[in-house]
This record gives C-alpha cells, structure tokens and sequence, in this order.
C-alpha cells in the first residue's frame, strides 16, 4: 500500500533530525522536495541516496496528482521543505489533502518547526498562541491583518522576512502600542541565535544592527483585563445583576451590596459585557 510520509527537517542545525525521519528518508521510494539542491544537500549529508522530485508552491497541486499515481503503484513517498515542518508556512497542504482523498495513509514524522522552537523559549505559550505565519508584504495590508489580531488575547507567533523585519514592527509597534511586549527569536540552531524580549517600542534600536538572519516574533496577547481594584466578591455580585438587568443599575446595585464605587463597577461591567 502507498503512504506518504510528512517529514520535518531541521532550521538549522543538522543535529535537530530525527532518527526515525533518517529511517523513513532512506526507506521511501521517492522524496518529494521544495528544492530538490537544498534535500539532496541534507540527504547526502546523511549518506542517503533515495530519488527526490520537486513539489513546490508554484507546481504542489499538478505534482500531486503524480504522487498519488506512485501510491497506486504501491510507492512510498516522503514530503521535506527547505526547513522544518512541512505545511507551515510551506508547501504540503494540498498533497495531504489530495492523497487521502485518494484513499491512502498520510502518516506525520514530527521534528523541528521555527514556530514551536520559539515559542518554547518565549515563556509566552502558557496560555495559549495563535500561529499566524507570514504577513502580507505591503504595509498597508499588514496594518489591517493587524488591526483585526490586535485584542486577540493568545500569543500571536509570524514569520518574518530578514529584509522585512523592520517594517513589520514598526507597524506592529504602531498598531499594537508601544507597551505590547514582544518576542524575536533570531537564526534558531544557527551560529548566530540569539533571543530577544523586549516591548514593542524599544524593537526598533535593537533590530537596527540585525537585519539579516531568519526570524520569528511572538507577540503577547492583548492584556483584555486590566487589574482593576475591584473584589473578587463585587465581581461575583456584578456578574449575577447582570444576568438579570441593566448594566447602569447592575452596577448601582452592586456599589450598594459591596460597598464598592459604582462607576468602577460600571465600566468592569461593560468590558465584561462587550467581551461576552
Ligand atoms: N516550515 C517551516 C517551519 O516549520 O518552521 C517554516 C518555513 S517558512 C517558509 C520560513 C520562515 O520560518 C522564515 O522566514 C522564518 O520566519 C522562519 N524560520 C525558519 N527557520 C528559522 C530559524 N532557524 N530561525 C528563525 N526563524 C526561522
């Protein structure tokens, strides 16, 4: 029976392969590359001889077909990128999608992902992220995907183009605010990695004299509930008047009740009810 195989390859350093992709690379009969240079570099690096073909953006759903005919044919086949996960900002999708609706096994071999492997130094995925990839090129189009992540409350994770990189936070400084802190995670696995947290205002010196390399951003999520000083037992108060009236007198009722200052409680309430 013909499978494909996803699999990931590393962002860096060659290290980050893992044992059972090595396995799998070397027992399909065909690899389907983004670049087939750059595969056929890492696979003879580990001494791997299997045929590659080209399945890029520009060629994925043509190319598919082709595939799905060797898993007919009883062939196994492997999917790789340039770098990491296939699918991730990067071709695959469309083969997934094409060969199991042919019928046959698409099986996962996870591995190194630029996405992931930031986040995991972000200290900001705790409660929760939302991969959002690459922005569009032109500023004013990114201004309005940022516009609508902006009070998204999840770390928001992109990828950046080096040349771009500047552009990118200058517009999310500009329309995140000044505060929002911010994530770079520069060459992961590379010679020159280096991490960087900083708020969204201060990027701009510290990218001036780094505007080579590869990057990942992860922005923290829209602080939706600023500290207020209100009780937990006013808020408790609050939030079962409003179920029963109006916000101007829910909160009425509850400065009464708690002894807490109704116009606080008045505009805790109307956050909690514009977020509901
Ligand atoms: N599929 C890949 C993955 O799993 O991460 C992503 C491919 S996407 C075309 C390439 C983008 O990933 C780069 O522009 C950069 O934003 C990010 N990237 C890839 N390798 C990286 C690295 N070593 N360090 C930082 N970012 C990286």
């Amino acid at each position: 029976m013909g499978e494909l195989y996803v699999v990931a390859t590393p962002i860096g350093n060659l290290g980050d392969i893992t044992l059972r992709a090595l396995e799998i690379l070397k027992g399909v009969d065909v690899v389907a590359a983004e670049d087939t240079r750059t595969s056929a570099g890492l696979l003879r690096h580990f001494g791997i001889s299997t045929r590659l073909v080209s399945l890029h953006q520009h060629n994925e759903r043509q190319k598919s077909e082709a595939i799905v005919t060797l898993l007919r044919e009883g062939k196994k086949v492997a999917i790789v990128t340039d770098a990491g996960t296939p699918g991730i900002s990067d071709p695959g999708d469309i083969l997934v999608e094409r060969v199991r609706e042919a019928g046959f096994r698409v099986v996962p071999v996870p591995g190194a992902c630029a996405a992931i492997a930031a986040l995991s130094v972000s200290g900001l995925a705790g409660n929760g992220f939302l991969f959002k990839g690459f922005l569009p090129a032109k500023s004013s189009q990114r201004k309005r995907e940022l516009e609508a992540l902006k009070e998204i409350s999840f770390s928001l994770v992109f990828y950046e183009a080096p040349h771009r990189v500047m552009e990118f936070a200058r517009d999310l400084t500009e329309v995140f605010g000044e505060s929002r802190r911010v994530f770079f995670a520069r060459e992961i696995t590379k010679l020159h990695e280096e991490i960087h947290r900083c708020m969204a205002g201060e990027s701009i010196p510290w990218l001036e004299s780094r505007q080579r390399g590869e990057y990942v951003i992860v922005a923290e999520g829209a602080q939706l509930e600023p500290p207020s000083g209100i009780s937990e037992e006013a808020k408790r108060i609050l939030g079962i008047l409003l179920r029963h009236m109006p916000v101007s007198q829910a909160a009425k009722a509850a400065a009464e009740i708690s002894g807490e200052k109704r116009g606080e409680l008045y505009d805790f309430a109307l956050k909690s009810t514009n977020r509901l």
